[in-house]
């Protein structure tokens, strides 16, 4: 199809980038899911997925490790009616609200939304911290290298001041968007 044949929600579309981790049943069941979900909410398309990586918890360390990864979208979606999307997927997968940085199924974080920085009562973009989570930037890495916050600070810089030790690459599993 030509460009000039857009519709009006293609012509309004941000780039965004969300965050998944998983920690709890099947890890990558539940990110291959989330990813799907994220992909088939409306006005919104997956366009980009980066490698899954294991990575130690945050926080209380007597819980098993997590298993994050990244997904670039394109998306119609407000940051708002975003972030009351994902809480949906979230709740659809049973997660169950625990302690502070407690094991959770399924978190679905949005990590950057274009060149937005919103700081409100129920979002924080970029996502809180994301400077320091090597679990966070290493996927974002791998889906595009370029990237920057909109503070203008390039991920990869961000990155290679990192220890990242504790980030193992997991095997990437074969799966289709549908
Ligand atoms: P968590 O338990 O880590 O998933 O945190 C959930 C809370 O973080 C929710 O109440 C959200 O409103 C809030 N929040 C703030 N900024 C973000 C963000 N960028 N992405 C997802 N949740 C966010």
């Amino acid at each position: 199809r030509s460009r000039g044949s857009l519709s009006i929600w293609e012509r309004n579309m941000a780039e965004a980038f969300i965050a998944l981790g998983s920690n709890l049943g099947n890890r990558e069941d539940e990110i291959i899911r989330a990813i799907r979900e994220v992909n088939a909410l409306p006005r919104t398309r997956v366009t980009g997925i980066s490698r899954f990586y294991s990575n130690p918890p945050m926080g209380p360390q007597d819980q098993p490790d997590y298993l994050n990864g990244a997904v670039r979208i394109e998306t119609a979606l407000s940051p708002l009616s975003l972030l009351d999307a994902l809480q949906g997927i979230e709740k659809s997968h049973g997660r169950v609200k625990t302690r502070r940085w407690g094991e959770r199924c399924i978190d679905l974080d949005i990590a950057l939304y274009g060149e937005e920085s919103i700081s409100s009562e129920r979002l924080t973009v970029p996502h809180l911290g994301i400077e320091a989570r090597d679990f966070v930037l290493r996927p974002l890495m791998d889906i595009d290298p370029s990237l920057t916050l909109p503070s203008g600070e390039k991920i990869s810089e961000l990155l290679s001041k990192l220890d990242q030790s504790s980030l193992t690459e997991a095997p990437f599993p074969q799966f289709s968007l549908e």
